[in-house]
């Protein structure tokens, strides 16, 4: 018979599984460019669009990879690379645009409905923290207080699916790899990287999109309201044994 999981503890994945990062990327930057083109009137200026300034922002991250962690500088970067783009080159201005994508990017960010509801569900059985490749703090989302550990690849300097973070993060939250339940949306870093750990994974397909990888999660949800259910039915098989 198939051993039960038993789980005491359930690390969440941030971007696109807790809130929906893109579009509050996407947000942040239409009003940065809104206030960039209150300083900057060149033809180039008046031609740029959301796509390039995440085209430059991709690129700079690729080039910097390994050498900046933190998020934050990266996307000052872009900015300051956005504004030699538009034939405008000020690095103050970057500051100014930097200040204003943050304000957005934190203060508009709106969790999915799913979240409160399953937190509350969750909270008074399991260990619940937060395992991110983004940069969104529990206190920038309204999840302050939420979370018993929490662990930012910018902060570790290693990113999901790398075995390490999920060693770090199971030595922080105080649980055997095989007890902590990781759940996110993407199939490469966070299902394999459970996966190769030994950890019990769940694919979030919001979408349902098809799975035409050969990475197989041992769950797979359209809603995090199902985690409950799926964990109390994990508990009546061990009960039955
Ligand atoms: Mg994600």
């Amino acid at each position: 018979m198939e051993k039960a999981l038993q789980i005491s503890t359930i690390s969440f994945d941030g971007d696109m599984t807790l809130w929906d990062f893109l579009k509050v990327m996407r947000h942040s930057l239409k009003q940065t460019l809104m206030e960039l083109r209150k300083h900057v009137q060149t033809p180039r200026a008046s031609k740029l669009t959301v796509d390039e300034m995440i085209a430059i922002r991709d690129r700079l991250a690729e080039e910097v990879k390994g050498e900046v962690w933190s998020l934050l500088e990266i996307r000052r970067r872009a900015f300051e690379r956005t504004l030699e783009h538009v034939g405008h080159p000020d690095k103050d201005l970057a500051a100014h645009l930097n200040a204003v994508y943050r304000k957005h990017r934190y203060g508009d960010i709106e969790l999915y409905p799913d979240v409160i509801p399953t937190f509350d569900a969750l909270a008074p059985h399991f260990k619940l923290g937060l395992l991110s490749n983004g940069n969104t703090y529990p206190e920038n989302c309204g999840l302050d207080g939420r979370f018993a550990f929490v662990v930012f690849s910018q902060d570790v300097q290693v990113e999901k699916p790398d075995p390490k973070i999920f060693q770090i993060t199971a030595e922080r939250a105080g649980c055997d790899l095989t007890e902590m339940l990781h759940v996110g949306d993407s199939l490469k870093s966070d299902v394999m990287g459970a996966k190769n750990v030994g950890a019990p994974s769940v694919w979030l397909n919001r979408d349902r999109l098809r799975n035409d990888t050969d990475i197989r999660p041992d769950y797979e949800i359209t809603s995090l309201t199902e985690i409950p259910e799926i964990i109390g039915i994990r508990r009546k098989n061990k009960t039955c044994q």
